[in-house]
């Protein structure tokens, strides 16, 4: 095949600040999944990109490209309306985990696609994993299958879903590319348009512990991603929500799982209640089952009939007793006084160090590790409560989280100011 195109002019178009044309584009992204175009060229591209960006016209093209090297799901043939949510990820976030058995108990289908965790945030699959049995592999018959019986499946995103942000992605891992916007929208959106869902809702999240801490970026990356997702007709929606202290009480993959089954039970922590609800309010809205009141779904049971019968239905057992870590080591507020500051990075890092995350794509989690959070941001402490407990396989891991934690909780006086961002920073439509 004669190829229209040569990798090193379109890098060099971009590293003199140039604009890329349709064909270039469509070129490089195609030739990239084939092989033609090597991997040190495209980390070069990609390099360009985050360096000098990519005007709007480039972004789309660059996201209808990705999709193009793949297929799209198709579950136009269900009776419910499709729906779905991605969130950027954070210290704690176990949302999808209650929220998508309570969209399907709510009457629609959401096929939540999901990845493992890199680095300091978990995955869904990691945590979903934890429960005995679970299996996140399914073929596509096997999860439309899974979305006629029971409404939410929460799987693996196949092979043949956007192939060309699988292998860029990994690119960008260790090519210090990972943070340019146009790269992140297109790589989350190539995927979440593929997958072939009417309605997706975003929850990008910001502060110290999110992907985007800087507030003014992540409004970026969700007006990108909105827009890229209403031109290509999936009804997108975003709220920027904070990340700044740990979602809830529970970080690491069997402990969150068990914090969710709280909030399905009609319990949990109220930030996690809460960003549930409102998410889950959202995905109604835009699968036009707006009138449905979630919270009656919670409380009455329906969102934890959905649940085991999602968890049965992908080979897992939900009433088998979630795994343990060996060892604990609690840390202790050291004055009397009122939390008004917990790093939610710190926390993350920590609960990575204790063996809940991995450093590499082929480590394994340890699902009983993380951290137990017995205070947070407004609590009222005195000197030797615990502030939070520490799990982990391997006693030795605990002295790296101690450093990890270092300032990461500051206490003050009765009456001091509570430093952390409101839970719901922004919505746009
Ligand atoms: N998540 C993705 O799927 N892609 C990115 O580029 C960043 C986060």
């Amino acid at each position: 095949m004669v190829e229209p195109f040569a990798a090193v002019d379109i890098i060099k178009a971009k590293r003199d600040r140039g604009v890329l044309s349709d064909a270039q584009i469509h070129w490089v992204v195609d030739a990239y999944t084939r092989g033609v175009v090597a991997d040190e060229q495209m980390a070069a591209l990609a390099m360009a990109i985050l360096l000098n960006g990519m005007n709007e016209r480039e972004i789309v093209r660059w996201t209808t490209a990705m999709i193009e090297t793949g297929e799209r799901m198709d579950f136009s043939g269900l009776p419910r309306p499709t729906v779905d949510k991605h969130s950027t990820g954070g210290v704690g976030d176990k949302i999808t985990l209650p929220l998508v058995p309570l969209v399907a108990a709510c009457g629609a289908a959401v096929p939540q696609l999901s990845g493992r965790g890199l680095g300091h945030t978990g995955g869904t699959l990691d945590k979903m994993e934890s429960i005995r049995g679970w299996r996140a592999q399914l073929s596509n018959d096997e999860m439309l299958a899974v979305l006629r019986d029971v409404g939410g499946v929460i799987g693996a995103a196949g092979d043949g879903l956007a192939p060309a942000d699988r292998k860029l992605y990994a690119l960008r891992d260790v090519t210090g590319t990972v943070e340019a916007i146009p790269l992140i929208a297109s790589s989350i959106m190539s995927k979440k348009i593929a997958e072939g869902a009417g309605g997706l809702v975003l929850d990008v999240k910001t502060g110290s512990g999110a992907f985007m801490s800087d507030p003014a970026m992540a409004r970026e990356l969700a007006e990108t991603m909105v827009r890229l997702g209403t031109d290509a007709g999936v009804r997108t929606r975003a709220l920027i929500t904070a990340m700044d202290v740990p979602l809830g009480l529970a970080v690491g993959n069997a402990l969150e799982v068990a914090e969710s089954i709280e909030v399905l039970a009609g319990g949990g922590p109220s930030d996690v209640v809460e960003l549930t609800l409102v998410l889950a309010r959202e995905m109604l809205d835009l699968a036009g089952l707006g009138d449905v009141d979630p919270a009656d779904a919670l409380a009455d049971g329906r969102a934890m009939d959905a649940w085991n019968a999602m968890v049965r239905a992908q080979g897992g057992d939900p009433e088998a007793p979630l795994p343990g870590a060996r060892e604990f080591s609690v840390i202790h507020a050291e004055d009397d006084g009122v939390v008004t500051r917990m790093d939610a990075l710190a926390v993350g890092v920590a609960a990575w160090r204790l063996g809940a995350g991995r450093a590499r794509k082929e480590d394994a989690v340890a699902f009983g590790a993380g951290i137990t959070l017995q205070a947070k941001p407004g609590d009222r402490v005195h000197k030797g409560d615990a502030l939070m407990t520490l799990y982990t396989d391997e006693a030795p891991r605990f002295a790296l989280a101690h450093e990890a934690l270092e300032g990461a909780v500051d206490i003050g006086p009765e009456g001091s100011t509570i430093d952390r961002l409101p839970l719901i920073i922004d919505r746009l439509t």
